[in-house]
């Protein structure tokens, strides 16, 4: 199915003159359309038939479940009725519950034995304390004290296991996200105070954060284009962060979509440990051949589900035929979620395949935008070879725009189009199988 890479290969079936089949129902795998409430009344009118949208920070947990509140989708049964031009009215929103690792630093770990008798938000020497352990460099005082006063983890997590599960009880989907681990990111100047080198180091009372940011039409919280300080968020927080949200979404059985940069191996050991004595049994062929005549028919019922790996034997592998879990009501919660998708993936095509290994527990979904896979000629250059690395049930396409409308559509065309380019898919067969694949993450 991958197009030649030769010079001058025929024109491909998704090229830019082809009308886009938007009836079919194109969605967005990861967005931040609540980063511009004013953007929100325009998603009524969008061409995209879904958003799924995260929530990141403190700010916009109420937002997103405000935004889905009005326009979320009902369920899977209604998505296909409203596609059709049956049924009434048209959810287009999947609400994302989580906390984005940027700005993990706001929570402290209280399952920590030195916060263990600690339960509001943190103020005076013990909000020193927390930013003290986990910020790199140690930022001087006058820094804390601009930051906002941290909330303990386990207040995040009750409150993000309350959004979910409100929505299963009604039977619609959520999802947990933004989460992931970052680690080239720094953390932004407070608003107000201004970097050393432009010749202040404090807080200035006249331009303090008013929660609307410098433009005044953003959703408090975000970087929203201020500079970033040298303090990065030391990555054992990061991950105690990170891994009690996964452990929530295994819990109630709904999907995550995460966040990872420069961190690669260290969000597969995260994840694989979280997983690890739940992996799938993979038999050699060499075992296989032990086993009794027609039992092999229990291992592989066809020839998809044949894998070219070496197992510790070196022998060649299948994968066990996986037991489906059918109805989603008798999901029996795990430690780590049963659906991952990896945002905006910028990783390798080896570091893929570790996560499509047969013996992995999970589904893990890659999804791509413009605005993150293309937006160097690094990331350009790399974006054919990781796509057709993919398997085609598990590729998503998102936006990861921070406002809903047109602009958002013309990432999300633009995606797909250079997608089903690399795939060598005619472009209604690729927007049918992205449909497909964001359908299976979300609902199973
Ligand atoms: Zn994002």
């Amino acid at each position: 199915m991958c197009p030649p890479t030769d010079s001058s290969p025929p024109s491909p079936p998704g090229n830019s003159n082809t009308p886009f089949p938007w009836h079919i129902g194109l969605f967005d795998a990861h967005c931040h359309a609540t980063d511009t409430m004013s953007s929100i009344p325009l998603i009524h009118s969008m061409r995209a038939r879904g958003l799924t949208i995260m929530a990141t920070r403190s700010q916009d947990q109420a937002l997103v479940a405000e935004v889905a509140a009005e326009h979320g989708v009902s369920n899977r049964e209604a998505l296909s009725a409203e596609t059709e031009g049956k049924g009434k009215g048209k959810g287009k929103v999947v609400p994302a519950f989580g906390w984005h690792p940027w700005f993990s630093y706001q929570l402290y770990d209280d399952s920590l034995p030195e916060w263990a008798s600690s339960a509001g938000p943190l103020t005076g020497e013990m909000k020193e304390k927390h930013y003290g352990s986990v910020l790199q460099p140690e930022p001087d005082k006058k820094f804390i004290t601009a930051l906002p006063d941290p909330i303990p983890l386990s207040q995040f997590i009750s409150q993000t296991r309350g959004f979910v599960q409100y929505l299963q009880a009604a039977g619609k989907p959520v999802l947990i996200g933004e989460v992931g681990l970052d680690k080239a990111f720094r953390i932004p100047w407070p608003w107000g105070f201004h970097p050393p080198s432009q010749g202040q180091g404090s807080p200035s009372p006249n331009n303090e954060d008013d929660g609307k940011g410098e433009e005044g039409t953003m959703t408090p919280g975000g970087r929203e284009g201020r500079m970033l300080s040298p303090y990065h968020v030391r990555m054992g927080h990061q991950q105690a962060v990170l891994r009690a949200q996964l452990r929530l979404a295994g819990e109630l059985g709904v999907p995550v979509s995460v966040h990872g940069v420069q961190v690669h191996g260290v969000l597969h050991d995260v994840l694989a440990g979280l997983w690890k004595g739940f992996e799938k049994e993979v038999v050699s062929r060499r075992k296989m051949k032990m086993v009794a005549p027609g039992a092999e028919d229990y291992f592989s019922s066809s020839e998809d589900e044949d894998y070219d790996y070496s197992d510790d034997d070196g022998a060649l592998g299948r994968k066990v035929k996986p037991k489906l879990e059918k109805n989603p009501k008798s999901y029996v919660p795990k430690p780590f979620p049963p659906r991952i998708c990896l945002h905006s993936y910028s990783s390798s095509p080896q570091m893929l395949t570790q996560y499509i290994h047969p013996a992995v527990p999970a589904e893990v979904y890659f999804s791509f935008s413009t605005a993150i896979n293309l937006s160097t000629a690094g990331g350009a250059s790399k974006f054919p070879e990781v796509v057709r690395a993919c398997p085609d049930d598990r590729i998503l396409v998102e936006s990861d725009l921070h406002v809903a409308g047109e602009e958002m559509d013309r990432a999300l065309e633009d995606i797909c189009r250079r997608v089903c380019e690399v795939k060598g898919w005619e472009l209604e067969d690729g927007v049918r199988r992205l449909r497909g694949n964001w359908e299976r993450f979300v609902f199973g």
